[in-house]
């Protein structure tokens, strides 16, 4: 069997000792759910409850979430909860009647984004969201060819595991599929952009060297699942240039790099100054609660609507716009943005600061607060260390401290605590890594 990117750290039956109830649980849970779910970490987590940046087991024991950008706003937040119950309680239907909260939120949020964007579509999931840009884009550029980066997670309908090489290389790439290496500065410097640039041109002239005509290119904002890449700000000009000349359009997806995490603005594209024809959204929307969706241009939605009708029996629901609204408010009230900006600033000073000391830490990289760490055994030639980042992954869960790790050589460290981190949170955080780093290479 071959490696899935995205779960180097998933649980490996019989390579750990667990205790008697972890075991059962287990156990009923592959007897019932079946073979195709995996588990984080070499000692699974039971979880029970969450508050703020904190995560529970059935003792009581609290765990410092560093990983999920879902509850980016913390964990099981009272705004959040209220508005949920609140309309829940109230009414609960669908976008064939009118109903103002969608109205308010579609305005709020498109107020968020540069002025050619002017629709905003609803989905339930990144997956149905990215399904569906796939759609409008085909139909608008009548090609079929999709452009990504090697290790591009997308999501899971058919047609977007097509283009989400990280599932792993059981899982096929379309035909109609081609991929450009990451945009790696650690190991490309300076020419990065230019290479990344041209790489997405040779991508499309391939494809159509193959009777293969144009739709889009689609890359997530911060790049997580290929290993972190923030690379110079505005480095993704050339490849969106290099889109359009090929006639295909740009798809920014958003489900990692959307709402603040990256620091400098509400979306990751805007650091790079480009404006999508696409913009794709999850995750963080709802802080947990199943909302997402799709920011278009209106041209490029035009025909397409008047071809097709859209209905997403539960996208864009009474009590999906409701929670969403809530987490707006949020970051607008806490200045989550700015937050993310400074801690996650901090969190790479200090960790840079450690590279002197430990030269295994190859590279610190990351925008606001989504942070990549690349651990090397050989840190002249950049040799990617697995086995290390694996290591430090589960040290920290022996701390009680939650991340996960990701890139083509499952070599990164991926750090993407909730937005509403704080210093001592992150203090916390750097004294557990120091001690596992410690440990794991003195
Ligand atoms: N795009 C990106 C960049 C993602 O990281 C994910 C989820 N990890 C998705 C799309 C799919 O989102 P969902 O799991 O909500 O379908």
């Amino acid at each position: 069997m071959k490696t899935e990117v995205g779960m180097v750290n998933a649980f490996v039956e019989g390579k750990t000792e667990l205790d008697a109830a972890t075991a059962e649980m287990i156990r009923r849970r592959s007897a019932l759910l079946g073979p195709a779910y995996r588990l984080f970490y070499e000692r699974p987590l039971h979880l029970v409850r969450g508050e703020g940046v904190w995560l529970y087991d059935p003792e009581g024991e609290a765990y410092l979430d560093a990983y999920n950008n879902v509850t980016s706003i913390g964990h099981c937040r009272p705004e959040v909860v209220e508005a949920i119950a609140e309309q829940a309680a109230t009414l609960a239907t669908n976008t064939r009647y009118i109903h103002a909260s969608i109205l308010d939120y579609a305005a709020r949020l498109l107020a968020t984004m540069p002025d050619e964007i002017g629709h905003m579509m609803f989905t339930c999931t990144g997956s149905d969201a990215n399904d569906l840009a796939t759609r409008i884009a085909q139909s608008y550029t009548g090609g079929t060819g999709i452009v990504v980066t090697e290790t591009a997670y997308h999501g899971i309908t058919q047609s977007v595991s097509e283009f989400s090489p990280s599932l792993g290389e059981n899982v096929d790439m379309g035909p109609h599929v081609r991929t450009v290496p990451a945009p790696d500065a650690y190991r490309m410097g300076e020419g990065m952009a230019d290479a990344f640039g041209d790489a997405v041109a040779a991508a499309f002239a391939d494809l159509r060297r193959h009777g293969i005509k144009p739709a889009l290119f689609i890359c997530d904002g911060i790049f997580a699942s290929d290993g972190v890449f923030d690379g110079p700000a505005g480095f993704l000009q050339k490849a969106v240039a290099a889109t359009r000349a090929a006639g295909a359009l740009y798809v920014a997806d958003e489900v990692q790099s959307g709402f603040g995490r990256t620091g400098d603005a509400m979306w990751g594209f805007q650091r790079h100054g480009v404006i999508p024809d696409l913009v794709t959204m999850g995750k963080p929307m709802g802080n947990g609660y199943p909302v997402a969706g799709v920011a278009v241009r209106p041209e490029v939605i035009d025909e397409f609507g008047r071809k097709a009708r859209y209905f997403n029996t539960f996208g864009g629901n009474a009590v999906a716009v409701r929670a969403a609204g809530a987490v707006l408010d949020v970051i607008e009230k806490e200045n989550l943005v700015e937050n993310a900006r400074e801690i996650g600033a901090y969190m790479r000073d200090r960790m840079r600061a450690l590279q002197t000391e430990y030269p295994q830490i190859g590279d610190v990289r990351g925008a606001g607060l989504f942070i990549g760490v690349e651990m090397v055994s050989d840190p002249e030639i950049k040799t990617p260390d697995a086995g290390l980042a694996t290591a430090i992954v589960n040290g920290l869960r022996d701390e009680n401290v939650l991340i996960s790790g990701c890139a083509k050589a499952a070599n990164v460290l991926k750090i993407r605590p909730p937005l509403v981190f704080t210093r001592d949170n992150a203090d916390y955080f750097l004294a557990a890594l120091e001690r596992v780093l410690e440990r794991t290479l003195k």
